[in-house]
């Protein structure tokens, strides 16, 4: 796991894996992907580790392996050729953000930065600017601004796909510049989600976002900040615990997805924020794959007098179907299949809608088509709602129309569930 996570971050920080030997202590740090792994190494197997590590030496006065995690001292490594296992560290991670490790941070990447730029290897070089901190994006954006030009953002969790670069594509029509910021947001995930394990290959959406499209263009700007870039104070997972300024649009965050999923749109209302505020783009792309948060963020943007216009993207989908979300990577090539029947239900919706304007009826036509491939306790909800007040409807008004959207659980390949989730315009 650690060998294959080695790859290239950023000129300054170049690879997403930094290993860091404290001497004095026998302690050592994983530094993956702004997340801070710790357990106990002798510094012997540190400096054995092959050349894509980093030692740094630092003093930790503050935070030490067993004041921070006395639980990962039994799980350490003992030799170079016991790795932790993906459990431990998954453990470990879901234990970090109670903790504000900025400060540690900022030192380890200060004393990296000089250590790493030589070591950057030439293929990882990207032609795309990468940015990392606020203050550079604004340095970037001023530039723009003295000179008349558009910009366009394109907010993102990374692990690319076809479904984000016609966002990308959007924003290049319409804008001078392209900004795609690319930022797995910490605090849209409750703690027993996904974030440890979300996709992440920031080498390949760099690829992607570097190839021209037909008119010899490409994304000008990545914003790619670390956790502590956006959440100074640290980010703990539990809503109980986080302090400090959070954005919740109410009304329209407790429903369909905010129902099974309680602080999700206020940590995408709150990323959004940050976003808009350092970027300050004429323009920001979402897709209607995730519908509710559309409705979220235009809301957002109006009660917050946001300059930027929300535009909003068709959905992408597979051939069979099935709309593209990076969680895709969890499926087996059978249930890829399977998943076929989802959109296969929405439409079935429409037409059904085109005799009868009974939400009901039509809610019937999705559970009964999905039901053909899977258990129908795993449907979370099928729901036909107002396209701008997120209320639930019983009769969809001809003249209005009405979203009708869903969430269903599928099995992944790891023996478990996704969730899939989907919706269309009546
Ligand atoms: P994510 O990286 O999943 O947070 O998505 C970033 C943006 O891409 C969001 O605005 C999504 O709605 C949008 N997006 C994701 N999947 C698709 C898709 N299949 N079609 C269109 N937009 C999408």
């Amino acid at each position: 796991m650690w060998r294959e996570s080695c790859t290239s971050q950023s000129p300054n920080f170049p690879y997403s894996f930094l290993f860091l030997a404290v001497f004095d202590r026998v302690h050592t740090l994983l530094l993956f992907n702004d997340q801070i792994y710790v357990y106990i190494c002798k510094p012997a197997d540190a400096l054995e580790q092959p050349r894509f590590c980093f030692i740094v030496q630092a003093r930790l006065t503050a935070y030490t392996a067993t004041s921070v995690l006395p639980q990962t001292s039994r799980t350490g490594m003992a030799s170079r050729s016991r790795w932790p296992s993906t459990r431990s560290v998954l453990h470990v991670f879901n234990l970090l953000p109670s903790y504000n490790l900025s400060p540690l941070l900022r030192t380890v990447r200060h004393n990296c930065t000089v250590a790493a730029a030589a070591e950057v290897p030439e293929s990882r070089k990207s032609a795309i600017q990468i940015l990392r901190t606020a203050a550079e994006v604004r340095s970037w954006r001023r530039e723009l601004l003295t000179k008349g030009l558009t910009v366009g953002l394109v907010p993102t969790m990374g692990a690319l796909h076809a479904g984000h670069m016609r966002l990308v594509q959007s924003s290049m029509r319409m804008n001078d510049a392209t900004m795609v910021s690319i930022f797995v947001n910490p605090s849209q995930f409750a703690p027993t989600e996904d974030l440890a394990s979300y996709p992440r290959d920031f080498d390949a959406d760099i690829e992607q976002l570097a190839a021209q499209d037909g008119n010899n263009r490409q994304v000008d700007v990545v914003f790619a900040p670390h956790v502590e870039e956006m959440y100074p104070n640290g980010i703990p997972l539990d809503v109980a615990e986080q302090k400090g300024a959070f954005v919740t649009v109410h009304g329209l965050s407790e429903q369909l997805e905010g129902r099974i999923r309680p602080q999700f749109f206020r940590g995408v209302a709150t990323v959004v924020s940050k976003l808009l505020n350092i970027v300050t783009p004429e323009r920001v792309y979402f897709g209607q794959k995730d519908v509710q948060q559309t409705v979220v963020v235009k809301r957002l943007v109006q009660d917050l007098c946001y300059g930027s216009v929300v535009h909003v993207v068709p959905t992408s989908r597979d051939a069979n179907g099935l709309a593209l979300s990076s969680r895709n990577a969890y499926l087996t090539e059978q249930t890829r299949q399977d998943a076929a029947v989802i959109y296969k239900g929405l439409q079935n919706a429409v037409m059904v809608y085109r005799q009868n304007t009974s939400a009901e009826k039509i809610i019937e036509a999705v559970v009964s088509t999905i039901a053909e491939k899977f258990d129908k306790e795993e449907i979370e909800y099928v729901c036909v709602n107002d396209k701008d007040t997120l209320e639930e409807l019983e009769t969809v008004h001809p003249l209005k129309g009405a979203i009708v959207s869903l969430a269903v659980r599928v099995p992944n390949k790891f023996g478990g569930k996704t969730r899939l989730i989907d919706n269309i315009v009546l």
